[in-house]
C-alpha cells in the first residue's frame, strides 16, 4: 500500500509494468465529442464491449441466414447445446462445478425461480432476511414473494442493518438476529458485495451461521460475479444467482447465471417451476412422456434460450478465460488500493470512502462520500469526461475495471475531481 506514489509519472510506470495493459485494447472504449477515450468506471453498472463480441454474434446470425431451423444441430455451434458451451467457463469464473451452473433467463427472473424451490415457508418459519441496503430489485422480490405464500411483507421480511452511524454491515449483528429469530428465518438472501457499500460478503461464513439456524442461504452475485473471487461452491451457500452485463462484458439486458449447490443436484422433492428445457435432453423432442428433470442446475432452465445473446456471453468467457481470475483480481486490488490512496490524499476532511478498506472485504468498486456534494458534482464529472454513478443522498460509485481501466485512468480521474472540488 505505501508503495503508491503520487504523480503521473507513477501512474505511466504502473501501467508499463502492468502485464495485463494489453487487454484494454480489446474492448471499444466509449470516447468524447473530440475522439478521446472517456474515463469509464462504470464497469459495475454495464460492462464494455469485447471487440470480438461482434464477430461471435455475427457467426450465429450467419449460421441462422444460411441454415434456418437445422442451426439447431448444423451451426458451427449447435444451438440445441449452445449454452452448454459456456458451463464450464461460467463455473470456474464464479468457483463452482459444472453441475452446478447455468446460463438462463435474468437475474431477477432466476432469483424468483430459485425462491419457488428453496422459499418454502411453513406458519412459524416464513421470514426473510436481506441487508437493509439491498438492491431494490432484490427487496421487491423478497417482499413479492413474502406475500405470494400469503405473508405480510412488512413482518416477514428481516433486516440486517448498519449501526448507527455506520454504512457496513457486522457479522455480530446478523449473529444476533439469527439467535433471536432465526427459528422464524426461512431463507437469508444477500448481496454477495454489496452495490451500493461494495462490501463483499463471507459467504462462507453467512452460509455457515444461516445453515446452523436450519435458514437456507442464497447470494445475489451481481456485483461479485467477474468482479471477485466468490468461491460459491466452498461457501456452501444453496443457490445463487448474478447478471453478466455488469463486470462480465456480455451486453445490456444480457441473460444471468445461476447457481445451485450440488448437493440439490438430483432432489427431486423440491418444488419448481419447470419448462420443456428442465426435461431430459435425450427425450425432449418425443414430447409426449412424462416430464423427465434435467439433473443440476440446467433442471431449472425452462425455456430454449436467445442464442443471440449467449454469443455475447461466450465472447467475454474466451476473454476472461484467457486472463484468468486470479491474475485479474491481483490487479484489481493493486488499482483499487491506488484509486483509494489518491483519492485519500485528496484530504480525508471532505472525502470520506464507505467502502471496506480491506482488499479481501472488497472488490473493485469504491463508493465515496463527498462532503457538502449534490447531484451536481456528478454532472461535472460528466463534463470532465469521467463516467461515474451517482446515488442518493450523497455517493459516487467508481469501479476500475482492471480488464480494461488502466492507472492513468485513476489517475486523471483523481485530478478531475481535485479541480472540480477546488473550483
Ligand atoms: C444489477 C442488479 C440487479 C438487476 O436485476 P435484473 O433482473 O438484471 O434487472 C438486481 N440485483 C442486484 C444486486 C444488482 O446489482
Amino acid at each position: 500500500m505505501s508503495d503508491y506514489k503520487l504523480g503521473l509519472d507513477y501512474a505511466l510506470k504502473q501501467d508499463q509494468n502492468d502485464t495485463l495493459r494489453p487487454y484494454r485494447n480489446l474492448f471499444h472504449i466509449p470516447k468524447d465529442k473530440n475522439g478521446n477515450d472517456l474515463i469509464y468506471m462504470t464497469g459495475n453498472s454495464l460492462g464494455l464491449q469485447p471487440k470480438q463480441t461482434k464477430s461471435y454474434v455475427n457467426q450465429e446470425l450467419d449460421d441462422w441466414a444460411s441454415l434456418g431451423v437445422e442451426g439447431h444441430f448444423e451451426a458451427k455451434n449447435p444451438w440445441l447445446k449452445y449454452h452448454e458451451f459456456l458451463t464450464e467457463q461460467m463455473a470456474e469464473m464464479v468457483g463452482a462445478k459444472p453441475i452446478e451452473v447455468i446460463v438462463m433467463n435474468t437475474l431477477t427472473a432466476n432469483l424468483h425461480f430459485m425462491m419457488a424451490s428453496f422459499y418454502q415457508p411453513t406458519t412459524s418459519r416464513y421470514k426473510i432476511l436481506i441487508e437493509s441496503d439491498a438492491f431494490p430489485s432484490d427487496k421487491y422480490a423478497v417482499e413479492s414473494q413474502l406475500r405470494h405464500h400469503g405473508f405480510d411483507h412488512k413482518d416477514g421480511l428481516v433486516l440486517w442493518k448498519p449501526r448507527k452511524g455506520e454504512e457496513l454491515l457486522n457479522y455480530e449483528d446478523l449473529e444476533n438476529i439469527l439467535e433471536e429469530q432465526g427459528t422464524e428465518i426461512a431463507l437469508i438472501m444477500i448481496g454477495g458485495v454489496n452495490y451500493y457499500t461494495g462490501q463483499f460478503f463471507d459467504l462462507k461464513r453467512i452460509t455457515a451461521l444461516g445453515h446452523n439456524h436450519g435458514c437456507i442461504v442464497g447470494f445475489d452475485c451481481a456485483h461479485g460475479a467477474g468482479n471477485v473471487a466468490l468461491n460459491i461452491h466452498d461457501s456452501g451457500a444453496d443457490f445463487a444467482a448474478w447478471c453478466t452485463y455488469k463486470y462480465l462484458n456480455s451486453g445490456p439486458g444480457s441473460l444471468a447465471g445461476c447457481f445451485v449447490h450440488e448437493k440439490h443436484a438430483h432432489r427431486k422433492d423440491l418444488n419448481r417451476f419447470a419448462g420443456w428445457w428442465s426435461h431430459n435432453k435425450e427425450t425432449r423432442f418425443n414430447m409426449r412422456g412424462e416430464f423427465d428433470q434435467l439433473p443440476g442446475a440446467e433442471g431449472w432452465q425452462l425455456s430454449n434460450p436467445p442464442i443471440l445473446s449467449m454469443a455475447a456471453i461466450k465472447s467475454s468467457l474466451d476473454v476472461f478465460t484467457k486472463v484468468g481470475m486470479e491474475a485479474l483480481t491481483e490487479k484489481s486490488k493493486k488499482l483499487t488500493g491506488y484509486f483509494e490512496f489518491l483519492l485519500k490524499n485528496l484530504g480525508e476532511d471532505f472525502i470520506r470512502i464507505i467502502t471496506p478498506s480491506q482488499p479481501e472485504e472488497r472488490g473493485c468498486q469504491l463508493s465515496i462520500q463527498v462532503k457538502n456534494a449534490n447531484k451536481s458534482l456528478h454532472h461535472k464529472l460528466t463534463e470532465a469526461g469521467v463516467v461515474s454513478d451517482w446515488r442518493e443522498p450523497d455517493v459516487i460509485r467508481c469501479a476500475p475495471v482492471p480488464l480494461y481501466n488502466s492507472f492513468e485512468d485513476v489517475y486523471r480521474m483523481v485530478e478531475k475531481l481535485k479541480a472540480i472540488l477546488n473550483d
